[in-house]
């Protein structure tokens, strides 16, 4: 497929310029956050770092790190950038790890962001010929603004649904012949599921192409959504406090996505020592925004754990990729000792052939930790009897313990006995109370 480009200049700048770019833009933006956000003032005055000690992005790792602690701190106003009567809108986290945090935007840095959700949707074939359905939620979460906004600016015909009523979201999708459609895949998941109930085969769906993210999803999950909606499933990548989805985006290689580098400088870090790690190496992803005005976040840490690759991409993009997330570094579930992060209890689901709906329950009884995974059966295995059922099990048991480790009792439920879920999909209850 040839590749388009939304911002073809940009998109393609040899790196060198690009470093150029982000070098200019940082000593502004250092100097921007020194003068306006105290906050952030003080954490740089404690460290003994001045504005004028950065002079380009070799000076970066002199400045201190930003932490979701921080913007709790902070919460509501403490990071803000510009004056509140500059500002147009507000989101939030949608707290999936703790107290949400609430982000600030001028009309500038709306502007922006809806161009790098544009890139995204280029990037998937879209084009002004095309009919976007956007199925992240709208309101305080990002996902839904944020995809709309990019869907205005390549000029395609937008379909705001937001997420949730399922059979009302296929029937415009039919009706209107929706062709790209942008959600959770947990959501899209369920899309697919439930087109299949209705009889609908893939040749009969509209869609050619998906934008999916804001949660942690498999290759497997991917090559699945792929099949039941004869699409053609692209990540994308953000967080609220980087104004939202659109930092990075996949392209036609799909081989991880491409980080919008003349708004962000990415870095990975060790996340026990803080030290930045050499290209190629997994470690905590850190932002530092470059045109934000509101919210002005430098050397932000995401705790997403991921590695970044400079590795020529067949679709002509120079900017940086990073590799999916493999979750967060507090997604990591510490189960009798060893790390277990649900992706991998994913992974395993769909190379059994299960589909990924399952939840994690861990307990702590008598000091030993507990490990429960409820899996849903698949409808042909429903009608199996008791023993089979527990063969079944031990089977999925052993697969984990291979892939973990440890050993999960495994609970094969009912189908569709897990509530799906519309935005991101709860995998974990922790009832330990370890925090
Ligand atoms: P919350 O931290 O409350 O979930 P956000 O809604 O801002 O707040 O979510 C941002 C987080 O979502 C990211 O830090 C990351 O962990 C996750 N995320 C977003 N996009 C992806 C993606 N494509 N793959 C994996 N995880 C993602
Ligand atoms: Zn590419």
């Amino acid at each position: 497929m040839a590749q388009n480009y939304y911002q073809k200049e940009i998109e393609t700048m040899p790196v060198e310029e690009i470093k150029k770019l982000q070098t200019e833009k940082l000593i502004k933006q250092v100097k921007h956050v020194y003068e306006d956000v105290p906050y952030y003032r003080d954490l740089m005055d404690k460290k003994g770092v001045k504005p004028e000690d950065v002079k380009g992005i070799e000076d970066l790792h002199k400045l201190p790190f930003l932490s979701k602690a921080d913007l709790r701190d902070a919460y509501p106003y403490g990071l803000l950038g510009s004056p509140l009567k500059d500002c147009v809108r507000i989101h939030s986290t949608s707290g999936t790890t703790g107290k949400r945090v609430v982000a600030f935007y001028t009309q500038h840095d709306v502007d922006l962001w809806d161009d790098c959700c544009a890139r995204a949707i280029v990037a998937a074939g879209g084009t002004n010929e095309d009919v976007c359905q956007v199925a992240y939620g709208y309101g305080l979460f990002t996902g839904g603004m944020g995809l709309h906004g990019g869907s205005h600016k390549v000029g395609c015909l937008t379909l705001p649904m937001s997420s949730g009523n399922t059979e009302r979201q296929i029937q415009f999708m039919n009706d209107l012949s929706a062709t790209i459609i942008c959600c959770t895949p947990s959501y899209a998941a369920y899309i697919a599921e439930s087109l299949k109930e209705s009889g609908m085969t893939p040749d009969r769906i509209p869609l050619k192409a998906g934008i999916f993210g804001a949660e942690p999803w498999t290759e497997e999950m991917r090559r699945n959504i792929e099949k039941d909606l004869g699409i053609k499933a692209y990540d994308i990548y953000g967080l609220t406090e980087t104004s939202g989805p659109g930092v990075a985006f996949e392209c036609c290689e799909q081989t991880g996505m491409h980080i919008n580098e003349d708004h962000f400088i990415a870095e990975i870090i060790d996340p026990d020592t803080g030290e930045v790690l050499p290209e190629g190496e997994k470690g905590e992803l850190v932002f530092t925004a470059l045109d934000k005005e509101a919210f002005p976040l430098l050397r932000y840490r995401t705790r997403d754990i991921c590695v970044l690759s400079r590795k020529k991409c067949s679709c002509g993009r120079t900017l940086i990729k990073m590799a999916k997330p493999m979750g967060r570094t507090d997604d990591m579930l510490i189960i009798r000792g060893v790390n277990v992060f649900p992706s991998q209890i994913e992974t395993v689901l769909l190379n059994e052939g299960y589909q990924p709906n399952y939840q994690i329950i861990v307990d702590r009884v008598k000091n030993n930790d507990t490990f429960d995974v409820n899996v849903e059966m698949n409808p042909d295995q429903f009608t199996d009897t008791v023993s089979g059922i527990t063969s079944l099990e031990k089977q999925l048991a052993n697969a984990m313990k291979l892939m973990l480790g440890i050993n999960p009792a495994v609970h094969l439920v009912p189908p569709k006995s897990i509530a799906r879920s519309e935005g991101k999909a709860v995998r974990v209850i922790d009832k330990r109370n370890l925090h």
